[in-house]
C-alpha cells in the first residue's frame, strides 16, 4: 500500500507532484517524500507525516527542475520510520538514483542476507534497497538494461519510478500486481498509482502501464520496452474492492463501477425483506448504492462517519465503551429506529468493527441487522503489497460463515461470490490475483503447488517478513 506519482520535463514538477500525492494520500499515510532533479543535480525531501503537513513553499522551491517524483508510504515490509521513508536516493555508477516503490517483495529477505554476506551496507529496513543495491552491482553500461538485469532477480510485485540526473523510469512487474498509469500535460509526460493524480493537474489520462513494461521519459522523448515476462497477470482484485478511489482508472477500468456492479451482484446473489440499505462509510458507499438500486429498497445514510479522526486520541480518565469506533461512526437514530436495515461493507476482516457497528445500529433502534459484504471471506493474507493482518487474524480463515454471523451478532450475514466478483470487475481468465479468498498464490512457490506443510511454511516466513494491520 503506497501512492507513487512522477512527472518529467515540466517547469512545475516539484509543485505538480506535490499535487499528484495529495490526490494520492489514501494510499499510504506514514510517510511521504520527493525527489526532484535540475538536470545535474538530484534533490530530496522526505518526512513522517501526511502530504498537507511535510512540504511548504521552501521545500518546494528547494526541489528545483523538471523531473520529479514522489511518494506516500504504508509499510508492508519494513518498519514505519523516517529512515524507510521513500524516495530512496543512492549513488551507483549510474549516477544519483531516486526510488519509489508501491508494492512488497517476496524474495528481499533472501537476496537481502546473499547481498549482506558479499559486503553490502543496507541503511534502511525496506525491500525496496535490494533492487538498489543490485542495479549498484550491475556490469550493465545503460540504467534499462541494468534495471531490466536487477528486477529479473526480484520476485513480488512492484510498480516503481525511478529518476535519474536527466530522465524519469516507470516500471510495472510482470504480474502487474499494483497498478501504474501514464498521463499527459501538454508536452509533459506523468505517471501515477491511479488516475484521480491526473485530473487533479489537468493532465489527461493516456493508458496502463504494461504488466513488464519499462517505460522512459526524457525531455518529450518516450521509451518503453516490454522487458519482463511472467506466464500470467495478478492484478490486484482489492484494488477495486477497496484500496483504489472510486475515481480512478485502475487497470483499465473506473472503480466505482466495478463497485456499484459489487453492489448489484450482492443484491442478486444474497436477496432480504427489509426498509433501508445502509453503507458503512465511507467503505461500503458505492456498493451500497448498487445493492439499494438493484433490489429496490430505499438507500439511506444510517451512519455518519467523522472524517477528521486521526491515529490517535486522548481519550477522557473514565474511558468510554467502544469509543475508538464511536469517534469514527455515530447512528442516525431516526433513520433506524424500527427498521429492518441491510448494512453494507466492501470487506470483513478480523470481524471487530464490523461487530461493534452491528451492536450500535442496534442499539439506535434497528428491529433487524442483515450485514452484506461486497466481496469474498478473506482467508489469507497478502504478500503483494496489501496490508493485511496474520492468516490467524483473519475471522474467515477459520470460522464458517455462521459462526461470524454469530460472532457479529448480526441476523442474516453473506458475502459476494469470488465468480460474482470477477464478474463485477470484467475479468479475463488468469487476469487478477484473488489470493486473498482463494489461498492460490500466483507467485512464489517456485515449482508449482508445493504440498500443504511446504506451502504453510513457506506462509509463515512471508508472514515474519510483513508488518500487519495496527
Ligand atoms: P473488521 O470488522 O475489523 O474486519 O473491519 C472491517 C473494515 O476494515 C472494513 O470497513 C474494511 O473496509 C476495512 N479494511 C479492509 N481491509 C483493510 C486493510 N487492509 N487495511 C485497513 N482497513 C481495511
Amino acid at each position: 500500500m503506497c501512492g507513487i506519482f512522477g512527472i518529467a520535463n515540466h517547469s512545475d514538477a516539484s509543485r505538480l507532484t506535490y499535487l499528484g500525492l495529495y490526490a494520492l494520500q489514501h494510499r499510504g499515510q506514514e510517510s511521504t517524500g520527493i525527489s526532484s532533479s535540475d538536470g545535474d543535480q538530484v534533490f530530496t525531501h522526505k518526512s513522517m507525516g501526511h502530504v498537507a503537513d511535510v512540504y511548504d513553499e521552501d521545500a518546494l522551491a528547494r526541489l528545483r527542475g523538471s523531473n520529479a517524483v514522489g511518494h506516500t508510504r504504508y509499510s508492508t515490509a519494513g518498519d514505519s520510520s523516517a529512515g524507510n521513508a521513500q524516495p530512496i536516493v543512492v549513488n551507483c555508477s549510474f549516477g544519483t538514483v531516486a526510488v519509489c516503490h508501491n508494492g512488497n517483495l517476496i524474495n528481499a529477505n533472501f537476496l537481502r542476507e546473499s547481498l549482506e554476506h558479499q559486503g553490502a551496507i543496507f541503511q534502511s529496513t525496506t525491500d525496496t534497497e535490494v533492487i538498489l543495491h543490485l542495479l549498484a552491482r550491475s556490469q550493465q553500461t545503460g540504467i534499462l538494461d541494468g534495471l531490466v538485469e536487477s528486477l529479473s532477480q526480484v520476485q513480488g510485485a512492484y510498480s516503481l519510478l525511478i529518476l535519474t540526473k536527466d530522465a524519469m523510469i516507470g516500471v510495472r512487474d510482470p504480474y502487474g500486481f499494483r497498478p501504474l498509469c501514464l498521463g499527459k500535460l501538454n508536452g509533459s509526460y506523468a505517471l501515477a498509482s491511479e488516475s484521480c493524480a491526473f485530473d487533479l493537474i489537468d493532465a489527461q489520462y493516456i493508458r496502463e502501464i504494461e504488466p513488464g513494461e519499462v517505460i522512459m521519459i526524457r525531455g518529450e522523448q518516450i521509451t518503453s520496452v516490454k522487458a519482463l515476462h511472467a506466464p500470467r497477470t495478478a492484478k490486484c482484485v482489492f484494488e477495486h474492492v477497496y484500496f483504489s478511489r472510486p475515481d480512478s482508472m485502475v487497470f483499465g477500468r473506473t472503480v466505482q463501477s466495478s463497485r456499484d456492479r459489487m453492489g448489484r451482484a450482492l443484491a442478486r446473489e444474497n436477496p432480504v425483506d427489509a426498509d433501508l440499505v445502509v453503507p458503512i462509510p465511507d467503505s461500503g458507499m458505492a456498493a451500497a448504492v448498487g445493492y439499494a438500486q438493484e433490489s429496490g429498497i430505499p438507500f439511506a445514510m444510517g451512519l455518519i462517519r467523522n472524517h477528521y479522526v486521526g491515529r490517535t486520541f486522548i481519550e477522557p480518565m473514565n474511558s468510554i465503551r467502544n469509543f475508538g469506533v464511536k469517534v469514527k461512526h455515530n447512528p442516525v437514530r431516526e433513520l433506524l429506529a424500527g427498521k429492518r436495515v441491510i448494512l453494507i461493507d466492501d470487506s470483513l476482516v478480523r470481524g471487530t468493527t464490523t461487530r461493534k457497528i452491528v451492536k450500535m445500529v442496534r442499539a439506535a433502534g434497528a428491529k433487524e441487522v442483515h450485514m452484506r459484504i461486497s466481496c469474498p471471506p478473506t482467508i489469507s493474507p497478502c504478500f503483494y503489497g496489501v496490508d493485511t493482518p496474520a492468516k490467524k487474524e483473519l475471522v474467515a480463515s477459520s470460522h464458517t460463515v455462521e459462526e461470524i454471523r454469530k460472532n457479529i451478532e448480526a441476523d442474516s450475514l453473506a458475502y459476494l461470490s469470488l465468480e460474482g466478483l470477477l464478474k463485477a470487475v470484467n475479468a479475463k481468465e488468469n487476469e487478477f490475483c484473488t489470493a486473498c479468498y482463494t489461498g492460490k498464490y500466483p507467485l512464489g512457490f517456485a515449482d508449482g503447488m508445493p504440498n500443504e506443510r511446504e506451502k504453510e511454511q513457506q506462509l509463515d516466513l512471508w508472514e515474519a517478513t510483513l508488518n500487519p494491520v495496527p
